[in-house]
């Protein structure tokens, strides 16, 4: 290894790049790392992290609303999104300055520019090139948009944090994690939101019940939908941006946002100069250690479309680092990996939907709860909770957990240890509940829900 400038060089520093430059540093690796924009990657810059401050932000409204129940007068409430906005701004740039200090301490070096590799062990960072016995890709994924007539009028979640002003009105094209999540945003923040979906519901491929609990609570909490329609052109009208949808209608916006997906961030690093192969959703394609087709590259998170989370690109690039540089070989564990929507309502899961777990095992057994949580109870607010287990009928493991509602997030991300463990429901149900919770419904669940269940049929 001593003929290249380093053992490792990371094309990168998001969330995965960042946690394999420091656990590979760790394991004695000389290690470089570059990234042409802030440190942290989208989770950190314009993802998760401001994505999260927002829905806080966005969630004031409604609690002081809800003061009054509980004899609290609060007079003249007022919001001002240049404040939210720069305290986000802020924030990020903390972390930012957190990330670097996390690589400096490391011993990892940041240079800054956009790689290009030149051949297997051969990085153009600018004018500088580098080598390194391993290359790791780690450039994650960039928002995508239809290519209609009109389509750069619109915006995509990265402009949404800088916006100059809260629009009042905005259309969200997209039915996915960013565009439930923007959607509850805005609207909590006080604009009139529609979301414009192409099937009859938002969220594809989570638990169908839990899709319609979302849809309903949103469409409760004020955002309109229009379902299995599309737009197909976009024009400046005044002030104002029209949205004319296939069937000649015409919807009129401040903002059109696309939440359309995002596409693996391949362009520029120079992938077929060198044999790094794509798969056919144009991913980079790996085996399960995160090895390319070329043996020395390897790739990590969003750039390789495996399950597309940060705390999954984190494991990814601790289990890289282990396994290259620490002589303790670890594949990734893409199984029962819990997830969140921060949705109004907000959804979180872990493990089969009902809808996969029928496919996978066969006969299961389904426990359900719908409930007003407590809080709402003084105010009145009707806001419901939905929470559903999924247990394999021959093993009696609990193989799906799902909850919309408040707090779905952080209960959740406690139930999956025991999914992960294989709790069977006679373990949920001999554990002793918290009360008054949400949580203990969880291990009160004692009715099933009759048999068959024809509900259990995806809509689409
Ligand atoms: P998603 O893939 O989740 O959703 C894309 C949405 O756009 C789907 O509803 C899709 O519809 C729709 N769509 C796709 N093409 C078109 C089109 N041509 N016209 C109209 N609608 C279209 O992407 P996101 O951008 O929301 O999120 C990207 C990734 O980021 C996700 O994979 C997610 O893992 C991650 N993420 C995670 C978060 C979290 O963990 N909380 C938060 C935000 C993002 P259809 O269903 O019909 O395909």
């Amino acid at each position: 290894m001593a003929g290249f400038d380093y053992d490792l060089f990371v094309i990168g520093a998001g969330s995965g790049g960042v946690r394999a430059s420091r656990i590979a540093a760790g394991h004695g690796a000389r290690v470089g790392i570059c990234e042409d924009d802030l440190v942290g990657g989208t989770c950190v810059i314009r993802g998760c992290v401001p994505k999260k401050l927002l829905v806080y932000g966005s969630h004031v409204a409604e609690e002081v609303e809800d003061a009054a129940a509980y004899g609290w007068t609060i007079p003249h409430p007022r919001f001002d999104w240049p404040t939210l906005r720069d305290n986000v701004q802020k924030e990020v740039m903390r972390l930012n300055g957190v990330y670097k200090n996390l690589l400096k301490g490391a011993g990892v070096e940041l240079v800054v520019g956009r790689g290009r590799l030149m051949d297997a062990h051969t990085v153009a960072v600018g004018e500088r090139i580098v080598t390194a016995d391993k290359v790791l890709l780690a450039t994650g994924a960039r928002p995508w948009r239809p290519d209609i007539p009109g389509a750069d009028l619109a915006i995509v979640s990265d402009d949404a944090f800088h916006l100059p002003t809260l629009p009042k009105r905005v259309v969200i094209v997209g039915g996915g994690y960013i565009a439930v999540e923007f959607a509850g945003i805005f609207n909590g923040l006080g604009a009139e939101v529609t979301m414009v979906v192409r099937r009859e519901r938002v969220l594809r491929g989570f638990d169908e019940d839990c899709r319609q609990a979302v849809q309903d609570g949103m469409q409760a909490k004020g955002v309109a939908f229009r379902t299995r329609a599309q737009i197909v052109r976009l024009e400046r009208r005044g002030g104002a941006i029209a949205a004319t949808f296939a069937d000649d209608t015409v919807l009129e916006a401040d903002v059109v946002m696309y939440a359309t997906g995002r596409h693996p961030n391949i362009s520029g690093l120079g992938l077929d100069k060198v044999g790094v192969h794509l798969d056919k959703a144009g991913a980079v394609a790996v085996d399960e250690w995160s090895r390319t087709t070329v043996p020395s590259i390897y790739a990590i998170g969003d750039v390789t479309n495996r399950l597309n989370l940060t705390p999954v690109a984190i494991m990814e690039g601790h289990c890289f680092a282990d396994t290259v540089f620490g002589n303790r070989p670890r594949k990734p564990d893409h199984h029962d990996v819990p997830s969140a929507v921060f949705s109004q309502p907000q959804l979180a899961t872990v493990g089969l939907s009902e809808e996969q777990a029928r496919r996978v095992h066969g006969q299961v057994h389904i426990y359900e709860a719908r409930f007003r949580p407590m809080k709402y109870t003084l105010s009145g607010r009707e806001q419901r909770t939905f929470m559903k287990l999924v247990v394999d009928a021959a093993s009696d493991r609990v193989v799906g957990v799902h909850m919309a509602g408040d707090d779905a997030a952080e209960l959740i991300q406690g139930i999956a240890i025991a999914v992960k463990a294989g709790a069977t429901k006679a373990i949920f149900d001999a554990t002793v509940g918290i009360h008054p919770t949400a949580g203990e419904e969880f291990v009160t669940m004692r009715t099933r829900r009759p048999d068959p269940a024809p509900a259990a049929e995806a809509a689409e």
